[in-house]
């Protein structure tokens, strides 16, 4: 293979592989055999996007569903899974969201001595402590729905993927 060919390749692959990092999935398919999501969803019309209330689920180019925080969080509803058609979303397979929320304290104004307490009201889990009522961190109540994400003013609350940990 010619070198640029090659460089071609790993920066194809390497996207690739970042697209893939950032995808939030619903929070009821089998870990094991998140496969299923590009065999099965292939065949529906994108259902579990129609029934989310909270409008966090788009469906993407490859028809599989990711989830989008930018206007809301999950509940933990179950309706994505009751009413898909291909067992790719079971309620049996139910779990948090398997991402990492972080706050990111370059950007975050508490930490930076300015008071702000925009994510801890709209967190349902007590999963945010502040430190005499500055410096927040994410305990270990969080159950990563992403609610609090579109509430920081200066977008310093971040999703990370838990195998970059
Ligand atoms: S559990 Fe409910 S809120 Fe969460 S993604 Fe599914 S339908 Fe939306
Ligand atoms: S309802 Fe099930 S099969 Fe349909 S897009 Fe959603 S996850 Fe895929
Ligand atoms: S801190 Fe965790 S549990 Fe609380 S709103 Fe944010 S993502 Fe949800």
């Amino acid at each position: 293979m010619k070198r640029r060919e090659l460089f071609s390749s790993l920066a194809s692959s390497f996207s690739k592989k970042e697209k893939q990092e950032k995808v939030v999935r619903p929070p009821y398919f089998l870990q094991s055999d998140e496969s299923l999501f590009f065999t099965n969803c292939i065949e529906c019309e994108g259902l579990c996007s129609t029934v989310c209330e909270e409008n966090i689920i788009v469906i993407q180019e490859d028809l599989t569903p990711k989830l989008d925080f930018s206007n809301s969080g999950c509940t933990y509803c179950d309706k994505c899974a009751e009413i898909c058609p291909t067992n790719v979303l079971k309620i049996e397979n139910k779990r948090n969201i398997d991402v990492k929320i972080e706050i990111d304290i370059l950007s975050c104004l508490s930490w930076n001595q300015t008071m702000c307490f925009s994510c801890k009201d709209p967190c349902f889990y007590e999963a945010i402590d502040f430190l005499a009522m500055f410096r927040p961190n994410i305990n270990d109540n969080c159950v990563s729905c992403g609610l609090c994400i579109k509430t920081c003013p200066t977008n310093a609350i971040k999703i990370s993927n838990k195998m970059e940990i």
